[in-house]
This record gives C-alpha cells, structure tokens and sequence, in this order.
C-alpha cells in the first residue's frame, strides 16, 4: 500500500517511514501543515530530519522536553524502543525451531527443466545458452504461477540485458503439475518476494523485462521499444547514474513522456511515482544533460553526418537527378 507522509504528502518507501506520534513532531508538523492532524500515519525521512533540528533549537528545547515530559513520552525513545521491539520478535521468531521443521505440498506448474532442453522454446540447447536468473523465475510465479526450476537454462536469443525479452515471459509454458514441499521459511521468502514485487510495481515502468507493450510505449514517449533501448543504451554511458530510487531508463521514460505530452511535472509525479515535483524536476534536468553529451552530438547538425552519407542515402530521388551531374557529383 501506498503510505503518503503527513507532512509533505511525498510518497514513503515502507523502508524510509517512521511512525508519527509524540506532541512534539505533532506540534511541529501542526506548525507546518495548518492543517487537521490525523490520529496515526507516517513521516519520512526529510520531514523527521527536519523535526529533529528543530527539535535540538537551544531556543525550544526546554519547553519541549517539560511537554514531553508532562504527557509522558519522547518521541525520540519511543522511536527507538519501535525497532527494538521488532528485532525482538524477530529474533524470537528465528529461534522458534518448530517453524523450521513444518512443510507444506502444493502442486506447481512446472516448466521443462533440464540442461539439453530450452525451458523457453523446448529446443536443443546450442552450445551457448544463458542461466534463468532468480529475478525472473520469481517474475514468472508471481505474475503468470509458473515455477521455474533453480539452474534451468534457455537460449542465449531470450536474454537481453541479462534478463529474459517480453516475448521470451509470454512464450513460456507450463510442462507438467508437480506436488513440491516447501518448508515454512520458504514460505516466508514467498511472502516476502511477493511484498516487494507489490510495492515495487509502477505504472509506468521501463525497466526490464520491460513488459509494457509497444503501443503503450509509443503512446507515451513517442519512439518505439527498440528505439527506445537503443536510447537509454547510450545514455547508460554518460554521467548520469542508477540510484534505488531513479534508473536511468525510467529516468529516460519521463523525459520522452514530459516532451512528448508536455504535462505538468505534478501530473508526472503521479504517472511515474516520484516523491514530489522537485524531484521529477531534477531528473529531468540530468537527463537533458545526458541527451546533450552522449545524444545530440551523434544525431543533430552537421558534424554528425559526413557528405557522402547524405549524398548516397538521405536524398530524394528528385533532388538526386536535380542536382547530380552524370548521378555522382552532388553540387551544393
Ligand atoms: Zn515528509
Ligand atoms: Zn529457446
């Protein structure tokens, strides 16, 4: 689930959230917002740095700490003892032998798994193949509940970037149905790939394996899938960088999307799950900064082309007899 910051309205990583109670952080963001407080909610990270410098002002530090102490709390202990207490259970929960010894069968939709066979298009395996990763094996059972054994291999043409093509996920198909135990941490791990791949998802997303259809892609950047891996191929060699939170090729989506669509960069924090306009703001500008190192220079003005290039192959067949003599020399 989505969990919006109660004081900026920015969107919260579940990593990056911090419970949001104490009269202090409630005054402080009371201060801020204007606004009625809701009862429970989160903060991030910014915001909550932001609460403790103000928090630690030689100025308020005083009364703070007699209304923390008169209502009986400290945010910042509070905090703490939050964490504390969740490894806790954690480690109670690890050292719970029982958990470990418990199975359960489920019957599985298994593909065909062996090291002569593509577990994509069945085919004899060629002498260069490439390993499934886990990335997508994981993909697979939680999109479309096909299991793919550990180690199964497939044909070198279903990989691109290391991860298996759009066509090579749609082409594969469940071979037979098997009954396979699994121990309950296994389980937990299901859960927990199962969580991520939730909150991870995005509307828009031109990651690989790059599953948004052709149409779709075209629609919102104006230039095709493959046009569009070519792009972020040389973009990948400029200065710009991949965070956790901003890939290059999404980075590059929203640029194509802002000047192809020309919507507001608010809209485009909605589209493309940025935190704030700001951000999407300063992602746009390192990519237009990126197009102009490693983009512009190979496809804009003249030194990009050489002459006889124009001549031979981006002429039309009226300017070629207009102004060729004996269709060779080109006049300009
Ligand atoms: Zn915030
Ligand atoms: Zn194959």
């Amino acid at each position: 689930m989505v969990m919006e910051c109660v004081c900026c309205d920015s969107r919260i990583e579940s990593k990056n959230r911090r419970p949001f109670c104490g009269i202090a952080l409630r005054s402080f963001v009371s201060a801020r917002r204007n606004l009625f407080l809701p009862e429970s909610g989160f903060i991030c990270n910014a915001c909550r740095m932001c609460y403790y410098k103000w928090r630690n002002n030689s100025e308020f530090i005083d009364a703070l700490d007699h209304i923390e102490k008169e209502s009986g709390e400290s945010i910042v202990k509070k905090d703490d003892k939050t964490d504390d207490e969740n490894m806790e259970l954690i480690n109670e929960t690890l050292s719970n032998d029982s958990i470990h010894k418990n199975t359960v069968t489920l019957p599985l939709n298994v593909t065909i798994s062996s090291h002569q066979q593509c577990s994509v298009c069945r085919e004899a395996l060629k002498s260069t193949y490439c390993t499934i990763s886990e990335k997508d094996r994981d993909l697979l059972f939680i999109k479309n509940n096909i299991f793919i054994p550990k180690g199964s291999r497939c044909c070198r043409d279903h990989i691109v970037n290391e991860r298996l093509c759009t066509g090579a996920l749609n082409e594969i198909r469940p071979f037979k149905v098997t009954r396979t135990a699994f121990a309950a941490t296994d389980v937990i791990t299901g859960f927990t790939k199962f969580r991520d791949h939730y909150s991870s998802a995005r509307y828009c997303d031109f990651e690989p394996p790059f599953t948004m259809s052709d149409i779709d892609c075209y629609n919102l950047t104006g230039i095709s899938k493959s046009n569009f891996d070519d792009l972020s191929g040389l973009l990948a060699n400029s200065d710009m960088k991949n965070s956790s939170n901003r890939s290059i090729r999404n980075a590059t989506g929203l640029f194509l999307t802002k000047i192809r669509l020309g919507l507001s960069n608010k809209v485009l924090t909605t589209i493309f799950q940025f935190s704030n306009a700001k951000a999407v703001s300063r992602t746009l500008a390192s990519v237009r900064q990126a197009m102009l190192s490693n983009f512009v220079p190979c496809y804009l003005g003249f030194n990009h082309i050489s002459r006889e290039d124009v001549i031979y192959n981006h002429s039309s067949p009226l300017a070629t007899r207009l102004y060729l003599k004996n269709q060779i020399q080109l006049y300009l």
